[in-house]
């Protein structure tokens, strides 16, 4: 099997009133949440992107857009979980995802484990998180949304 890599960044606003999701978790004390059609989860998105991009199998977009809308409003998780079963499908085994979220809060580092815990088991292959800031500039300075980094690493 040869291997391939793939890569992905997704990124999604801030609103008031939704609950948040990063990286597989539900972290109840944030005072936004990520918008978007599903839940927003740019870790989880970022890491099914990848794994798309490596197996050559295109984008969230083509995967589950407009022509599957029972998956609108999914979790990142759910996403995850069916985006490394299409992947098998396909004959694609998976090696590794790696995950960078890029944002202030929330603090990936007390919660890395159980993040990394949930979206291993959902890809059926280890995903590490980890994270940086940019250290107050752009959108993720001013706290208008979040961002996610990811490469994935496939054999096929
Ligand atoms: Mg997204």
């Amino acid at each position: 099997m040869s291997p391939r890599v793939g890569v992905a960044v997704d990124v999604h606003p801030l609103a008031e009133g939704r609950p948040l999701w990063v990286a597989g978790l539900l972290w109840p004390d944030a005072a936004a949440g990520l918008d978007g059609h599903s839940d927003g989860d740019v870790v989880a998105h970022a890491a099914c992107d990848a794994l798309l991009s490596a197996a050559g199998l295109g984008d969230l977009g083509s995967q589950f857009g407009t022509t599957e809308p029972e998956w609108t409003g999914a979790s990142g998780v759910a996403l995850l979980t069916e985006t490394a079963r299409r992947l098998r499908l396909g004959g694609v085994s998976v090696g590794n995802v790696a995950v960078q979220l890029i944002g202030d809060t929330p603090r990936i580092g007390p919660r890395r484990a159980e993040a990394e815990r949930v979206l291993t088991e959902a890809c059926g292959a280890g995903v590490s998180v980890s994270a940086t800031t940019t250290d107050g500039l752009g959108l993720i300075g001013r706290g208008d949304g979040l961002a996610a980094i990811a490469t994935a690493l496939v054999y096929l």
